[in-house]
């Protein structure tokens, strides 16, 4: 997701968040109905025929999760399991194929392994990347699945996020404009992104806002790449799994921590009017892998601008956020059993 704090806070040594890849990458291809061995191969540029489905059919879909190298030199994987659940879901909406749980979650450990020296100590991380997508060479399949597809994990060396201090975003509710297609809002596909930026750019240029709260109908869903939390009056709240919002992987790591930290947390539809009333004395978040938890420190709703709290990041917030950096970093206890190290 793209956040104020990114273009403030890009250490020197690294690029921004995004562009820096390392030099392999692990691959499969299916065609004949059989997929490929996993191979580790050269980040290379593809050829593709003109006519190839994705190109024309937006047959994709994609991952993003971390791995993590701890001070006692151990690296692992943070929740992939449900990163390959996700991926595992999102392909069957979009009727590609997908390499099975094992091999996707094999591919994973070969795309780190392959890279293992290339991963920056904490607060540094490796940003993985699977994708997939349709690559049958058939611009008449605009109304049948994709019979051939790629997949690949790409890794990137990602630096501290944050390394200029966290800034508060500025968020634009928006009660009208949908973030994706209601069917596909679980679904982590290319399509879904392009749906909401123009809203974003748009609120951007209008208001300066970072992000948009998508909405519709007056009740909260989430923002174009990040979950959305409230927490208020020792209770967080936040929209249930109903199928309109992605599963974030962030959000569900959040939650846990706030229960075992006290909080009531309560999934449920909430409105705009109840955000705009209890954000003078709240607390607002965005969470994601790439950010992992993000304060609100302003909502702007038909043209006002409303502060959330004191406009900075909360005591809660930067207690969850510090926990989950601490199971993430392995300076902590992992009580859930999040993290997968690598076999050496
Ligand atoms: C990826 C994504 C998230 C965050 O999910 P995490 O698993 O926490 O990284 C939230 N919303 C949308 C729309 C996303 O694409």
């Amino acid at each position: 997701m793209i956040t104020r704090s990114l273009t403030h806070s890009r250490s020197n040594s690294m690029a921004a968040f995004g562009t820096q890849f390392t030099a392999k990458m692990v691959t499969s291809r299916f065609r004949d109905g059989q997929w490929s061995d996993l191979e580790v191969v050269p980040v290379e540029p593809f050829s593709m025929h003109p006519a190839t489905h994705v190109l024309h059919y937006a047959s994709e879909c994609f991952e993003g999760l971390k791995a993590y190298r701890t001070e006692s030199g151990d690296i692992h994987l943070f929740r992939p399991d449900r990163h390959v659940e996700r991926m595992l879901n999102s392909a069957s909406q979009l009727l590609l194929p997908v390499p099975d749980r094992a091999a996707l979650t094999r591919a994973l450990h070969m795309a780190v392994a392959a890279v293992a020296e290339e991963i920056p100590a904490y607060p540094g991380a490796l940003y993985l990347r699977p994708t997939l997508l349709g690559t049958e060479e058939d611009i008449g399949a605009a109304a049948r699945p994709t019979q051939k597809a790629l997949f690949y994990v790409l890794t990137s060396p990602v630096g501290d996020y944050f390394s200029g201090g966290l800034q508060p975003l500025r968020v634009k509710v928006d009660d009208k404009a949908q973030r994706c297609t209601p069917s596909f809002g679980a679904v982590k596909t290319g399509g879904n992104y392009a749906a909401a930026m123009r809203q974003i750019v748009q609120a951007k240029q209008e208001l300066g806002t970072d992000q948009v709260l998508f909405a519709p109908g007056g009740v909260i869903q989430e923002t174009g790449a990040a979950n959305f939390i409230l927490i208020d009056d020792k209770e967080l709240l936040t929209k249930p799994l109903d199928g309109s919002i992605l599963p974030g992987v962030t959000r569900d790591s959040i939650l846990a921590l706030a229960a075992d930290a006290g909080l009531t947390v309560r999934e449920t539809d909430f409105t705009v009017a109840e955000l705009l009333q209890r954000a003078p004395g709240a607390e607002a978040a965005l969470t994601g892998t790439a950010a992992v938890l993000t304060p609100v420190g302003e909502l702007v709703y038909e043209g006002e601008t409303i502060r959330v709290g004191d406009g900075q990041m909360g005591p809660w917030s930067a207690q969850l956020r510090e926990q989950l950096c601490a199971i993430q970093s392995g300076a902590s206890e992992d009580p859930h059993g999040w993290r997968v190290t690598l076999e050496s």
